[in-house]
């Protein structure tokens, strides 16, 4: 017997798969860790297949040395995801075996925890009457069974444990201890469906992708649960995907308090050791409910009933850092090998996956009102250049000020959303609104702090920072946004006796920060949370009567074709936290852009209006869903090895453009915006091509650069970040 091996080292020239001769006598199966010869070296490997006859010179064949461990920690599904992963995305297998592993387990750092669990053993012993402890012990076990040794010890001591152990009283077995991490449980909710719900619950339950597009507040968690009670009704296993760590804590308190100990949750915010064994347990079939943020979508799950990816516009979604693949095709893939239902949730779709639903690749399911059948708050839009003209040039408008004010009269809450995407900004006229655009590409540039330049992402044009509007003349124009710290600080001078609690990236380092934060903004009346991004999502505070939205205009002139699809759906999840208990909520958004289109929409809560006027201007302008984006990114510490590397590469590429005539309208070889990361210089070639052929074009790309290439390459589609 023969296996085919692929070896874990991430090294572009071992990745291919390697033969090895399978000792007689030892019983290798697909999917198996093995450690075998290589060069001077034993290395770990992934048996990705079997063969009876060997493929090579069989003389040269060298045996696997042993295995790792006796089961296949990687299952045929996922072998097979492998092989759909390297050719669409164009990893290495190596790299994609690692997002099926938890990577404590592939380093051997953590091991599977083993208590020592005791029980009576039926042989009656004399025990002295002095000995209360060990009658105590025995007592006990007589009632509850079985208990473990750390439990023993402690109500009754060590030493009655061990005399009643040494008299052969009791016995003792070893059962692996699982690390589960832990959950404030909330009461679970017990609610009859509203008929939309209803409807949605019904609709989807073919082998199909459904993508559900309900208002925020419509209950789409409900409909999710009663989902995942189905599969497991049906013996059948799941998976939720949800978009990063900040709203978690809330779903898996839900999630616990309904399903207990058949959820297991997958995510970085968990100890290694917390990671490892909730994976064991989903491997082993203990728990049946995968929950977690993107990579859960590997979770060692069989016989899948539904996967279900909350929020599915969110850009966490799609992996920046390599390997690089889309959620959604991985998700996509999964649902088909276990002719299971695929639902993408959201209340404001990405415009690819709405278009995709149009087109009638995904079912479209809607559910258009709130579950408590409450209206959705009013979003007032406020100028923020008037009030500027007024002479108010502090962060808060006088209406929002107001609106505050009374919010804290009533004892009730209100958050301040500080709208901060990444570390780059624009520059921005405080007088008249305008903002520094690239020439050729309509996108707004950015600034670079390091070489004090604006840059353009899309064509790497470079301009020279405006000391002076060049609209109106002004010379307060400026980079810069306005941070969490300022708006606290601001608020505490206005309201000095309420409680007003910050959430962003420096307050929430440490283990479940984020939970205490927000149990404490729950728990104080009045009081007032002040965030960026993370307060946007999933929240669901009673009191809370008022949103405001300090400076919506942040995400809106970013470098980025989707730029405006981003702010739309900002605004909108964050809006959505308001008013969801009794009273009504309201919205107050203040911008410097106050006639931009996407704020019409959002007022008026037209996602479908939203959508057909981006889709046309899309569809005008070549972007995604209509074009298809590749950046093919160069890096490595020798400069002149890069610089030459892009040549060749952009020369070969050129050619393409002459053979696929019209196929592809741009393609530009530049330094990177962000030249050099970790002492590597970075380059890129960026295309953008017609739909119909790009499957062709970028697989003949892939060849030329590999075959260019002495070390990694890294390629994305429709990239989400171009610096
Ligand atoms: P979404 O995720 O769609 O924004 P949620 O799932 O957070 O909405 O639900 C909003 C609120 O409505 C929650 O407090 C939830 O408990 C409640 N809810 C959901 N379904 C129902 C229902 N059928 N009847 C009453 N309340 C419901
Ligand atoms: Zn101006
Ligand atoms: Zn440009």
């Amino acid at each position: 017997m023969f296996a085919q091996i692929i070896i874990d080292q991430d090294a572009k020239a071992l990745d291919k798969v390697f033969e090895y001769k399978v000792p007689d006598g030892m019983d290798v199966k697909e999917g198996m860790r093995v450690i075998v010869p290589f060069g001077k070296r034993d290395l770990q490997g992934f048996v990705v297949g079997l063969n009876e006859n060997c493929q090579y010179d069989e003389q040269k064949i060298k045996p696997i040395k042993e295995k790792v461990e006796d089961f296949s920690a990687i299952k045929k599904e996922m072998l097979n995801l492998m092989k759909y992963m390297a050719e669409k995305n164009h990893l290495k297998l190596a790299s994609i075996i690692r997002l099926f592993l938890p990577a404590e387990m592939r380093e051997g750092k953590v091991r599977e925890l083993f208590e020592t669990f005791y029980s009576l053993s039926g042989t009656e012993v004399s025990v002295g009457k002095s000995a209360h402890k060990q009658q105590a012990l025995l007592e006990y076990l007589k009632s509850e069974r079985s208990a473990s040794s750390s439990e023993l010890c402690e109500k009754f001591g060590r030493s009655a444990l061990s005399s009643l152990l040494e008299k052969g009283a009791i016995c003792q077995e070893k059962k692996t201890k699982r690390r589960e991490p832990v959950f404030v449980e909330e009461d679970d909710k017990k609610v009859t469906l509203t008929p939309s719900q209803e409807r949605a619950v019904e609709t989807m339950c073919e082998n199909e992708t459904y993508l559900l597009h309900g208002v925020t507040g419509s209950g789409k968690t409900e409909v999710y649960m009663r989902l995942i009670s189905r599969a497991l009704s049906q013996g059948k296993s799941a998976i939720m995907l949800v978009p990063e760590i900040s709203l978690t804590p809330q779903i898996f308190s839900n999630f616990k308090s309904r399903f207990g100990s058949r959820v297991a949750i997958l995510h970085s915010g968990l100890s290694a050791g917390e990671r490892f064994d909730e994976w064991k347990r989903l491997f082993s079939g203990e728990a049946t409910i995968a929950v977690g943020a993107r990579s859960a979508i590997f979770a060692p799950v069989e016989n899948v009933g539904v996967i279900i990816v909350d929020e599915e516009h969110e850009q966490s979604y799609i992996s920046e850092s390599n390997p690089r693949f889309s959620t959604h095709d991985v998700a996509i893939f999964r649902a088909r090998a276990n002719k299971a239902p695929l639902v993408l949730g959201s209340a404001t779709p990405s415009v690819e996956s709405y278009e995709k639903a149009k087109q009638g690749k995904y079912k479209l399911v809607e559910m258009p009102v709130r579950a408590n059948g409450k209206e959705l708050p009013q979003i007032q839009i406020v100028d923020m250049v008037g009030e500027l003209r007024k002479g108010n040039s502090t962060i808060f408008s006088s209406q929002l000020i107001s609106d505050l004010a009374n919010v804290i009269n009533q004892k009730k809450q209100a958050m301040m959303f500080i709208n901060r995407r990444g570390y780059s900004s624009f520059m921005r006229c405080r007088d008249c609104g305008y903002i520094a655009k690239c020439t050729d590409c309509d996108v707004s540039l950015v600034y670079h702090r390091e070489d004090n330049r604006l840059k353009c992402h899309y064509c790497g044009k470079q301009f020279k920072v405006l000391d002076r509007c060049p609209k109106c003349g002004s010379e307060n124009i400026k980079q810069g946004a306005v941070g969490t710290e300022q708006v606290v600080h601001e608020l505490h001078r206005l309201f000095p006796d309420v409680k007003i609690l910050r959430m962003d990236n420096d307050t929430t380092s440490t283990k479940n920060a984020h939970q205490k934060i927000l149990t404490e903004f729950k728990n104080t009346l009045p009081a007032i949370l002040v965030g960026t991004q993370m307060i946007a999502k999933g929240h669901d505070f009673e009191n809370v009567l008022l949103v405001g939205i300090i400076d919506a205009d942040q995400s809106l002139f970013h470098a980025d074709y989707r730029s405006t699809e981003r702010t739309f759906q900002l605004i909108t999840q964050v809006a959505g936290r308001a008013g969801r208990g009794a009273l009504a909520g309201k919205v107050v958004l203040q911008t410097y852009a106050p006639r931009h289109y996407v704020y019409k929409f959002v007022a008026n809560y037209d996602y479908k209006g939203f959508f057909r006027k981006e889709e046309n201007i899309r569809q005008t302008a070549q972007f995604p869903p209509f074009s298809r984006i590749l950046r093919i990114l160069f890096s490595d510490k020798n400069e002149n090895y890069v610089r030459d590397l892009l040549k060749v590469c952009y020369n070969e590429i050129a050619k393409l453009k002459e053979k696929y005539e019209g196929e592809i309208f741009y393609l530009d070889a530049m330094k990177s915006p962000i030249k050099r990361i970790q002492d590597k210089f970075r380059y890129q070639i960026i295309i953008r091509m017609k739909l119909d052929k790009a499957d062709q074009i970028e697989k003949e790309v892939f060849d030329i650069v590999d075959k260019a290439s002495k070390t990694s390459v890294f390629f994305e589609v429709n990239p989400q970040n171009m610096s």
